[in-house]
């Protein structure tokens, strides 16, 4: 038999949690089906060893419920994810989410039926739902990719993905542990093992320019600050690029002395979280002189922190400027490899040729290892799209659609699969944020907007396909201003492990969370130029 609801929203994250909250509140059907045994999303599957906020803890939470901000207390200004993981059960407890979610339930398919207006889901499994709207909240980074290496599997150690890390204790006292990836997995996984591991050997392919987190506990003072002041600090986030704390400076980096500028970055260095890639000086993101300065003062911060100069060198990135991929923050990375049993292979001296029962063969050796872990991040973006199979009006395959980049209107439709919306999807600005920020605004749209139909009787919203240019030309425009997108990064669609995915694409809206709402806003005030409603 197939169960029918007003909307099926795919995901169980801090999109699908808020978003099954606020459509129960207009009193619709709702079922949010789940491939995790447990809410949290991102909080749920990535349980490696040092995983945590990048964002300071009392930004990230949702903001719209009184109750929930007066109740939870973080510990950490950047807290840990067992800890955040327990801060979304405590919320899937407050909001009675759990019995509106079916839990171990992957979709595999979706498809459009064009003659009842209705959405059908395949579950794994061969079940099945349908619902006038389908919702995904599927985060833009839940779809771990493995190396295309020859051999992987063939290893006869532990060997692990840090996004589907097992929820049992590993431990690392005494073994032999080789971890493929330096992203921003990577570094925090890396530094928390170097503290109890027997041997640790980082294959490195491309070092990233990594920062201080600077994460301290939160004291009782500044916890009755943080609830005091909730209220503004959500305001600033509201205005900043990237809803985060941090506001970029007025200033340009050529504009100061030399001198003002060396103080500018030593204090940045020196404070809690993002400051130093969203909070400094407005044009270093975008002119190529101006990131040279940041750049060239970060090298030599690692050259300070690494004892020995040749493998300083190593860590130092070559290829690309500060803060033009994604920022790792860390704690103490540096320093792990002034470790004597921690070592450091480069793998573009020494490329991996394959994964051996043993271990990990390099060009150069065979190194011996009891586990491997691989910190080698996501089909990002539209890979979690891509491996659902999602056929929209004509039996059209969204897959293919987005084969040459995707091609949506706001990043929450795409022209061709009515009623379907993208939470946090690509070309959306939440893809770029202080991500909790963004999804509420996000849902709080797409929420906004079933009840106007529901009150005009409307049953059916898509996107037209001059709306969807202008959109994706927009966000294309955008970024060109930006200096990540000259560089390969999963921001820009480059996964080297996926077929297809080695041209730089678009995914991410680089103009703003600001910029972005006011569009969306301007966009319902309008009657929702650009969708066609019915
Ligand atoms: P990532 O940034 O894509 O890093 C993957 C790493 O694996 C890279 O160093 C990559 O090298 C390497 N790699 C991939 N395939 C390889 C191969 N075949 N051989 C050798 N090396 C290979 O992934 P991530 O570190 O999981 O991070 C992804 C994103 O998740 C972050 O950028 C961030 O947005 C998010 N994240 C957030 C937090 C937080 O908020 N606290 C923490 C962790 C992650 P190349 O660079 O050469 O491709």
């Amino acid at each position: 038999m197939t169960t029918s609801y007003d909307v099926i929203v795919i995901g169980a994250g801090i999109s699908g949690m808020y978003q099954l909250h606020r459509l129960r509140e207009l009193g619709l059907r709702v079922r949010v089906f789940e491939a995790g045994e447990g809410v949290g999303g991102t909080w749920y599957w990535n349980r490696y060893p040092g995983a945590r906020f990048d964002s300071e803890s009392w930004t990230y939470g949702y903001s719209f419920s009184e109750d929930i901000l007066r109740e939870w207390e973080w510990t950490e200004h950047f807290a840990p994810q067992p800890e955040t993981l327990r801060y979304c059960n405590f919320v899937a407890d407050k909001l009675d989410l759990r019995r509106d979610i079916e839990f171990k339930s992957r979709i595999r398919a979706a498809r459009y039926d064009e003659a009842l207006n209705q959405w059908e889901v395949e579950i794994e499994g061969g079940k099945r739902a349908r619902a006038r709207f389908l919702i995904t909240a599927i985060g833009p980074l839940s779809a771990p990719t493995m190396p295309t290496i020859p051999g992987v599997g063939m290893f006869r150690g532990e060997a692990y993905h840090t996004a589907t890390w097992p929820h049992e204790p590993v431990t690392f006292a005494g073994k032999r542990v080789g971890i493929i990836g330096t992203g921003a997995t990577a570094v925090q996984a890396i530094t928390e093992i170097a503290k109890t591991v027997g041997r640790l050997t980082v294959f490195q392919r491309t070092p990233n320019w990594c920062a201080p987190l600077h994460n301290r506990r939160i004291t009782p003072e500044e916890q009755a600050s943080i609830k005091a002041r909730y209220a503004e600090i959500f305001a600033t986030c509201r205005d900043s690029f990237g809803c985060f704390i941090h506001q970029a400076d007025p200033r340009h980096a050529l504009e100061v002395t030399p001198e003002v500028r060396e103080a500018f970055y030593e204090k940045l260095y020196a404070e809690p979280g993002f400051g130093i890639w969203m909070g400094n000086f407005r044009d270093v993101l975008i002119n190529a002189e101006a990131n040279a300065t940041i750049t060239e003062f970060m090298r030599r911060k690692i050259r300070s922190r690494v004892k020995d100069p040749a493998l300083a060198e190593k860590l130092i990135p070559r290829n690309h400027g500060f803060g033009t991929r994604r920022v790792p923050l860390e704690s103490g990375y540096y320093e792990v490899f002034n470790q004597p049993n921690v070592r450091l292979v480069d793998l573009r001296e020494t490329p991996i040729e394959r994964i051996t029962p043993a271990g990990i063969k390099t060009s150069a050796e065979e190194h011996e290892l009891d586990m491997i872990i691989y910190a080698t991040g996501f089909d990002a973006i539209t890979g979690a799209f891509d491996r659902i199979e999602i056929r929209g009006r004509g039996g059209r395959r969204l897959k293919d659609k987005w084969a040459e980049g995707p091609r949506t209107y706001l990043g929450l439709q795409s022209e061709g699969f009515p009623n379907l919306f993208t939470l946090v999807g690509p070309h959306n600005a939440a893809t770029f944020c202080n991500i909790p920020r963004c999804i509420e605004q996000n849902v709080d749209w797409v929420t906004a907007l079933l009840r106007d139909m529901r009150e005009r009787g409307l049953t059916c919203v898509e996107p037209t396909a001059e709306a969807e240019r202008e959109w994706t030309e927009h966000v294309l425009d955008t970024g060109r201003r930006m200096l990540f997108t000259q560089v390969d990064s999963w921001m820009m669609g480059i996964n080297s492990n996926v077929a297809g995915k080695d041209k730089r694409t678009f995914m991410v809206y680089a103009g703003g969370a600001p910029k972005y709402r006011e569009r969306c806003e301007q966009v319902t005030a309008a009657g929702y130029v650009g969708f066609v409603l019915r």
